[in-house]
């Protein structure tokens, strides 16, 4: 006897119910092996008074069975709602985001009718760790936290899946020639770790001329792997471009956990309406049953929906004249899939998911080898300047403070202001100032902390608002820190 597998089923809002009932009707058609266990998540739970969309007890029934199939979540607007998303991803470590994004051209209508490419997104980290801080009346901030495990972890679980999804080549998007630390070591990490897999071909781009070019030749990506920012964004372009918005499921993979979701929301507009293309839903369904072994089911599942496709039933999203016999609902299209079950599609390449060959991959970030020899040489102490103290005058009363460290340069907004400022109206609300044990970087010596702390009341005390400071290292000698413009 098969032992089921326990999922997790969460049905959302809008249109989530009707597609999931869709769903589910297929897999058990299929005779997938699942036990699924329902947990109420999203609208109704956020007016409850759970502010991150998701009850105590659901916690539970989700560590037990490692795996959520979830329906779309209408976010209430204001009142300090989280989104559940963002709560599930960071709470159950879903480091990976991967989406395939594939054209279904000409029955669903694309300029680019051979795109066939996976984006494996960092889900954890950069601009999304959620570290915001108001300065000043004007100024705002947003951190972005860039790690090595982290970057270890995301391009090794990307070589992992290219090897083992008979994938050629990975790709990685990055904005490295401006943001040189963060987005530099995403870069470094993953040529560091391209070398471990030379049968796979690898590249890079800059985010930006690869994101054009995802619009314009999406056809030449394999892989991609990239930042939590940029594979967002270039998620829904190649979802776009390929015309699978309403098409396209996704994964969000923990080594212990993973949740698979479609990529549209929960489109209040039409629910209830029994109009709604099930297909994102099933597509993340298909990639569930893969992450559970059961791959033989999830290649009869998407042969028998590519099938459907090919046959011209499809539901209102994707009707055309030229392609479409005919126009049906949800549940109708699910019936036309569950009646295709054990045929394969002759258009399209059918899906052969082999046994044994997709069993989920686990991936930990990796440890620096060698401890670096780590020495703090100076502090970036940050000032709100409400008054537009001029950057000469700034610098006066900051040199006067008697201090071993050295005022070095007055930045704002990563522009140089002092000495010898370059442009004639610089913004002066917040000024960064640049303490130094030494201004030539290579005779630079180590400071205390108390000493830095010293600092900074002094200057307090000479009535000026420190809003945040930078402690300046260096590692093994190597500037732990960008210059300024102009610096
Ligand atoms: P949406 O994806 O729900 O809808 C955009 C458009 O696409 C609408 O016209 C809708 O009718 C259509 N559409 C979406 N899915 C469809 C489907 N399966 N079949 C046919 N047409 C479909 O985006 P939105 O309107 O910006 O967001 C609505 C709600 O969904 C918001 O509350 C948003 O926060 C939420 N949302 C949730 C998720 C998620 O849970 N993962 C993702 C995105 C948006």
């Amino acid at each position: 006897m098969t032992i089921k597998t326990p999922i997790t089923i969460a049905y959302g809002d809008g249109i989530g119910p009707e597609i999931m009932q869709a769903t589910l009707k297929i897999l058990t058609a299929a005779n997938a092996q699942i036990t699924p266990e329902v947990i109420e998540v999203g609208e109704k739970v956020y007016l409850k008074g759970y502010t991150s969309g998701i009850p105590d007890e659901a916690w539970e029934v989700l560590k037990r069975t490692k795996v959520l199939l979830k329906g779309p979540i209408t976010t209430p607007q204001g009142g300090g709602y989280k989104s559940l998303n963002v709560t599930l991803r960071k709470t159950l470590s879903l480091f990976a985001n991967v989406r395939p994004c594939v054209s279904y051209a000409p029955y669903v209508a694309t300029k680019c009718p051979n795109i066939d490419l996976v984006i494996v997104r960092e889900n954890e980290e950069d601009l999304y760790s959620g570290i915001e801080h108001r300065q000043t009346d004007e100024v705002y901030q947003c951190l972005k936290i860039i790690t090595r495990p982290g970057c270890e972890q995301i391009i090794r679980y990307a070589f992992e899946y290219a090897q083992k999804f008979n994938r050629k080549k990975v790709t990685c998007f990055t904005k490295d020639n401006i943001m040189k630390m963060t987005d530099g070591l995403f870069h470094q990490v993953f040529n560091e770790i391209a070398k471990e897999y030379p049968s796979i071909e690898h590249d890079h781009y800059i985010v930006d001329i690869g994101t054009a070019l995802i619009a314009s030749n999406p056809e030449k990506f394999d892989v991609i792997v990239t930042l939590n920012l940029y594979g967002d964004i270039i998620s829904d372009v190649a979802a776009q471009v390929a015309g699978s918005v309403g098409l396209a499921g996704s994964a969000n993979i923990g080594n212990q956990m993973a949740m698979f979701e479609a990529i549209h929301g929960s489109a209040p507009d039409i629910a209830g309406k029994n109009i709604a293309n099930p297909s994102g839903l099933l597509n993340a369904a298909v990639q569930m049953l893969v992450h559970i072994n059961q791959p033989e089911t999830a290649t009869l599942v998407e042969n028998a929906w590519l099938k459907t496709l090919e046959d011209g039933i499809h539901t209102a999203d994707i009707y055309s004249q030229a392609y479409s016999k005919q126009k049906v609902g949800t549940q109708e299209f699910a019936d036309a899939v569950v009646a295709r079950l054990g045929q394969t599609p002759t258009h399209f390449k059918p899906a052969d998911y082999r046994p044994g060959a997709y069993t989920k991959i686990e991936c930990y970030g990796g440890r620096p080898k060698t401890q670096n020899q780590k020495q703090l040489i100076g502090i970036d102490i940050f000032i709100d300047n409400p008054h537009d103290v001029p950057a000469d005058e700034l610098a006066a009363k900051l040199k006067s403070i008697q201090s071993p460290l050295e005022l070095i340069v007055i930045t704002s907004r990563g522009l140089k202001i002092w000495p010898n400022g370059t442009i004639d109206t610089p913004y002066l609300r917040h000024c960064c100032c640049r303490f130094q044990t030494a201004k030539d970087t290579s005779k630079l010596t180590s400071i205390s902390h108390e000493e830095l702390i010293r600092l900074q009341s002094e200057i307090n005390k000479a009535g000026l608002d420190v809003i945040k400071t930078e402690n300046l290292y260096t590692f093994d000698g190597i500037l732990g820190f960008t210059l300024a413009q102009g610096q």
